[in-house]
C-alpha cells in the first residue's frame, strides 16, 4: 500500500500516528490539499463526476465544460484535472498540459458557435476577479462588441524612465 498515492479521507485515521510527524512536511500539505478539494472544490467535484457539467472536451489531464454563467453563448472553462488554486501556483509541466489544449478547444468553440472572435481570460486571486479557486481558463466567444463581456484597459501615459526601472526590477527578481 502506497500512502503517497492515497486519495481517501480514511487514510488520515489509518496513518494517524504519523500525522504529527508529517505536520510541516510537503506530504502533509498535499494530503490536506486533497482533503480540501475532495470536500469543497466545485471543479474537483465536476471532474470527479459528482456534480454535472456540460462537457465539451476531456483527456487525461484536462476538462473543458460550459460555464454556468454563459457570458456569451459557448462560454467555456478549461481546467486541469489536478487541483491547483490558480495559475500562479502551477509549474511549467502542469501549465503546459493545460495550455496545450486551449487553441484546439477554442477553435472548436469558434466553429460550432460561428463566433468571429474570442477572449481568453484567466483570473488569479480575488482582487483579479477569481471566485472559484481551482485554475480555469475562460474561453468567451465574441459575436458583437455590444455583448455582455466587458474588458477595459484604460491607458496611462508612460514615464519611460520608470518603465525601464520597473522592467529591470522584474527581470532581476527571482520567482
Ligand atoms: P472566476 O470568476 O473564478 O474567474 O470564474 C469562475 C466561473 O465559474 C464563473 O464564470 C462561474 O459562472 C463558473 N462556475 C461557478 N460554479 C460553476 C458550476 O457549478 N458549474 C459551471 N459549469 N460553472 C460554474
Ligand atoms: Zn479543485
Amino acid at each position: 500500500y502506497n500512502m503517497f498515492n492515497c486519495k481517501l479521507l480514511l487514510c488520515i485515521p489509518v496513518y494517524g500516528n504519523t500525522v504529527q510527524h508529517l505536520h510541516s512536511s510537503i506530504l502533509y500539505q498535499n494530503l490536506a490539499k486533497e482533503v480540501y478539494f475532495m470536500t469543497d472544490c466545485i471543479f474537483c467535484k465536476i471532474i470527479a463526476g459528482k456534480i454535472p457539467a456540460a462537457k465539451v472536451y476531456e483527456d487525461e489531464g484536462v476538462l473543458a465544460f460550459l460555464d454556468i454563467s454563459q457570458v456569451t453563448p459557448g462560454h467555456t472553462l478549461v481546467v486541469p484535472k489536478k487541483h491547483f488554486r490558480n495559475l500562479l501556483e502551477m509549474d511549467s509541466v502542469n501549465s503546459s498540459l493545460l495550455f496545450e489544449q486551449v487553441p484546439q478547444i477554442a477553435r472548436k468553440i469558434m466553429k460550432a458557435t460561428g463566433a468571429t472572435g474570442m477572449n481568453i481570460i484567466n483570473n488569479n486571486e480575488e482582487i483579479a476577479g477569481q471566485t472559484v479557486f481551482h485554475t480555469h481558463i475562460h474561453l468567451a466567444p465574441r459575436f458583437s462588441e455590444k455583448d455582455d463581456l466587458k474588458v477595459t484597459f484604460v491607458a496611462h501615459e508612460p514615464n519611460f524612465e520608470e518603465l525601464g526601472k520597473l522592467a529591470e526590477k522584474i527581470a532581476q527578481t527571482k520567482e
